[in-house]
């Protein structure tokens, strides 16, 4: 069963709320009214002044077969005259889930009225009409009834739970998995799938793209399934905390969880392992924070991480600045008294950026700066010219694999480092908490590098 196929009467909602929900879930919808109107090049019902009802249907059967053998799960808006066929009917039940939207025909015919593009009287009674004849077939085509009279964000929230039921969110047979939106282009479940086959773990991880209305839904959900994990990832971060039954230090400290563990009895504990995940990287590299004044460029989620990190392993100085100078004095304040480093922030200005390169050690790009999809970059890279010869320049982005800043700081004889370090380990220390067991990390790192594209690993300066 692959597809919600939305039937009832024109004006039911099928058309809005086929978009709102695909809108909301990122699964595609076909509306075989506007795929006709396309493929003839005029609206309906000029295709039945011209060619007649019959020619109408029969263009109509063929787009329901097409769009019911799609192989990719979808949501089917059908024309309010589709049911009028059986062999629509049982084409649609073989692949889909039919919701009737059960509007009350007095909502559907009032909803005319406020209408200009259609003539009240005759519309209104046509609406009458049709009802009197489709809503038996309706009733019987349908494998559940949504009434559809109060608003359409509540009709919506029913979709929702109705698809939730049917896909159970996740692909089937997942214990783990990621969530976020967006989450197309996700590398988890390749990482975590690679390391659970090196260790002989026959769990599957899978990914759901989750809107953050849908959160707390998705909570209920991976608490009651049976599964044992996830992670979490853009926008998810910081608002998972309040649904989550408990939250380690480091977690409760930077404000985000990107990994939730999942108890036998239900609760749910939520991690921060983006933070250890690039001081393991960085380690590889053999830098370390201890000693080595650092320099961070954002002040987002990643960057309030490393912030709390670095402070914590001992990084005497450590200066954050952002195009937002506010939002790095919320990451000072919160961190200021919790630990010894001396704190400095400031913006993102050409004379910013020098001077706080002339102190750094290590420097670390924690904004999408010069990722690869986002069309922007940092305006000039003179900063890395005031770098002392010795520093190491990070950045968080893993695609491209070398963003520009990289390949100055490269050029310029730094050592340099990607994110992909980052990404695997902190997927790494995810399955151990997963797992509840410690992993042979340095091993599984370069089995899972090998399987996804191998970390950048740079010189060391
Ligand atoms: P976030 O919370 O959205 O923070 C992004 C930061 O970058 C904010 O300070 C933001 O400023 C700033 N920023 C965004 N666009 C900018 C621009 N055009 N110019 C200047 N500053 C800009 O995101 P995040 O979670 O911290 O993630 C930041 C980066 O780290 C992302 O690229 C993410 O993919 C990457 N990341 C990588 C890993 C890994 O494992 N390698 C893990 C986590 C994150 P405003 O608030 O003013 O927009």
């Amino acid at each position: 069963m692959k597809h919600i196929v939305l039937i009832g009467l024109s004006g039911s909602g099928k058309t809005t709320l086929g978009r709102m929900l695909a809108e909301e879930t990122g699964v595609p919808v076909a509306d075989i009214d506007a795929e006709l109107e396309r493929e003839a090049g005029m609206p309906i019902r000029e295709i039945f002044e011209r060619s007649g009802e019959p020619f109408f249907r029969d263009m109509e059967a063929r787009a329901i077969r097409a769009a019911v053998s799609s192989e990719n799960p979808s949501v089917i808006a059908t024309g309010g005259g589709a049911v009028l066929r059986s062999d629509n009917v049982e084409a649609l039940k073989g692949n889909g889930f039919l919701v009737f939207l059960d509007r009350p025909v007095e909502l559907i015919a009032n909803d005319l009225v406020y209408d200009k593009s259609r003539p009240l009287i005759q519309g209104a009674e046509k609406v009458y009409e049709m009802e009197r004849r489709r809503r038996a077939l309706y009733l019987e085509a349908a494998d559940y009834v949504l009434k559809n009279t109060g608003g359409l964000e509540e009709a919506l929230a029913e979709l929702e739970s109705l698809l939730d039921t049917m896909r159970r969110q996740m692909p089937e047979g997942c214990r783990y998995a990621v969530i976020g939106n967006p989450i197309a282009h996700t590398l988890s479940p390749a990482i975590h799938g690679a390391v659970f086959e090196a260790i002989g773990v026959s769990e599957r991880y899978g990914a759901a793209r989750i809107s953050s209305r849908r959160l707390p839904r998705f909570a209920d959900y991976a608490r009651a399934s049976g599964m044992r994990g996830f992670n979490v990832t853009i926008p998810h971060k910081h608002n998972i905390i309040a649904l989550l039954d408990e939250v380690e230090e480091d977690a409760e400290l930077c404000g985000a969880v990107n990994t939730v563990v999942i108890g036998k009895d239900g609760r749910m504990s939520g991690f921060n392992t983006d933070m250890g995940g690039l001081l393991a990287s960085l380690r590889d590299a053999g830098v370390d924070y201890r000693g080595r004044n650092v320099l961070i460029i954002g002040a987002g989620g990643a960057a309030r991480a490393i912030a709390f990190k670095a402070a914590r392993e001992g990084a005497p100085e450590i200066t954050i600045l952002a195009r937002r100078p506010e939002q790095a004095g919320d990451i000072a304040s919160a961190a200021r008294g919790l630990f010894q480093a001396v704190i400095h922030t400031g913006d993102m200005s050409p004379a910013s950026m020098r001077a706080a390169a002339r102190s750094a050690d290590i420097l670390i790009n924690a904004t999408p700066l010069g990722m690869s999809g986002i069309g922007a970059d940092f305006s000039s890279l003179e900063f890395l010219e005031a770098l002392p010869q010795s520093a190491f320049v990070c950045d968080v982005i893993y695609k491209p694999e070398e963003t520009e800043l990289l390949r100055a700081a490269r050029e310029l004889g730094h050592g340099t480092q990607n994110g992909l370090g980052m990404l695997i380990y902190q997927a790494l220390l995810a399955d151990e908490l997963f797992l509840g067991r410690e992993l042979d990390k340095p091993a599984l790192f370069k089995h899972v590098g090998a399987a996804i594209g191998r970390p950048r690993k740079g010189k060391v300066g």
